[in-house]
């Protein structure tokens, strides 16, 4: 055969198998144009939590976006703040107002065991010095540590003793479960991109999974000591940073903001900042719904401790039967009334809500909704 030959017959097989992908790709498309978002409907009336973004890279790292343009996408999408996380960003900046939203400088660290955001920091960190000791210097410079995408294939944190260090987690990363799409291409990254040419909400929705392995570790370290958990939105500017800010969000409930957020910038950022390092934020997706209305009530102290034998109760945002669901990990038990958590072990316990969300194809599939931190469960006599 003349090498021209080859060459055709290799071109014809690579369109075939373009088409072939297209065509599948274009079925999920069609399955989308029949799903509509949010699952759980917004109330009338209720006054909306402060909400943001936590963890977004723009082009003074290896984002697509300024700030000003992520500061535009954020304003599209009803955030009033963003974390800025570029990588070892260790520049001296300013927390700022841009297009009306709050930008908050932080940083996200390469360390030799894996990736830190840190926030908060009261003195500057060296940079280098950052890059090798990782939390002692974030600590040193008083600021917070959160273990970025610490359970994943590509960049996970591997230093177990360290972990301890950190306060927080990042326990759902929308750059864990794109690498995990990526990794399973047929089942989740087609279904996902096929989806976001009718409806980018639901391409980025089918990107969200369970985590049970990170939950998991987090609930491990949540035994020695209250821990933060965080929704990382690891922004790139591909899916557009508007359709992961819609579909994502950090939100501020009364609890962990009293009051209303300054104008003056520096003041608004501490306030942004003491809010997530209190415990009381939380995460939701809000592509599914809008989480007012979310709490968790009981015996909880401010540092999210209660002890064995406590009974918490969980409030949901209104919603149709059948279409939340209650998900209890660790120490603690649902009971058959689907609201009351009875904390049976020491330990730690995590309550998500999670919501029966449109599937790949024409079913439905649960998707965690409302994320709060976990609570550490302590033994019933100790202490007093
Ligand atoms: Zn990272
Ligand atoms: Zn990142």
């Amino acid at each position: 055969m003349k090498p021209a030959n080859v060459v055709g017959k290799l071109l014809r097989a690579l369109l075939g198998l373009l088409l072939l992908l297209l065509g599948f790709a274009g079925f999920f498309t069609c399955a989308a144009t029949t799903v509509d978002y949010p699952v759980v409907a917004s109330q009338e009336g209720v006054q909306a939590w402060p909400r943001g973004a936590f963890h977004v890279h723009t082009t003074r790292s290896d984002g697509r976006g300024t700030v000003e343009e992520v500061a535009a996408a954020a304003r599209a999408a009803g955030l009033q703040f963003v974390v800025l996380t570029d990588h070892n960003d260790f520049g001296p900046r300013e927390p700022a107002f841009v297009n009306g939203v709050l930008m908050i400088p932080a940083v996200e660290i390469s360390t030799p065991t894996g990736h830190l955001v840190a926030f908060g920091m009261q003195t500057p960190l060296d940079g280098p010095r950052a890059r090798q000791e990782g939390m002692s210097a974030v600590e040193a410079a008083g600021g917070v540590s959160v273990l970025a995408h610490p359970v994943q294939k590509k960049n996970p944190w591997t230093d177990a003793e360290g972990a301890r260090r950190a306060r927080g987690f990042e326990l759902y990363s929308a750059d864990t479960f794109f690498r995990d799409a990526v990794r399973s291409p047929l089942s989740r990254l087609i279904p996902a991109v096929g989806a976001t040419f009718a409806n980018a909400m639901h391409g980025v929705m089918l990107l969200v999974t369970p985590q049970p392995a990170s939950t998991e570790r987090l609930l491990e370290l949540t035994q020695e000591r209250p821990r933060l958990a965080l929704c990382s939105h690891d922004a790139h500017g591909w899916p557009r940073y508007r359709d992961v800010f819609l579909a994502l969000a950090t939100y501020l409930p009364p609890t962990a903001l009293p009051e209303p957020l300054s104008m003056e910038p520096k003041v608004a950022a501490a306030q942004v900042l003491r809010a997530l390092s209190s415990g009381q934020a939380v995460c939701a997706f809000r592509g599914l719904g809008e989480p007012m209305g979310f709490a968790l009530e009981g015996p909880l102290s401010e540092q999210r401790e209660a002890r064995v034998g406590d009974v918490l109760t969980i409030r949901l945002p209104p919603h149709e039967p059948g279409s939340v669901r209650v998900e209890v990990s660790g120490a603690g038990r649902l009971r058959p009334d689907g609201a009351a958590i009875e904390l049976v072990e020491e330990g730690a316990v995590q309550i998500e809500a999670w919501v029966l969300a449109p599937g790949r194809f024409f079913g439905s599939e649960w998707r965690p909704w409302i994320v709060p931190s976990p609570i550490r469960v302590l033994p019933r006599s100790s202490g007093g």
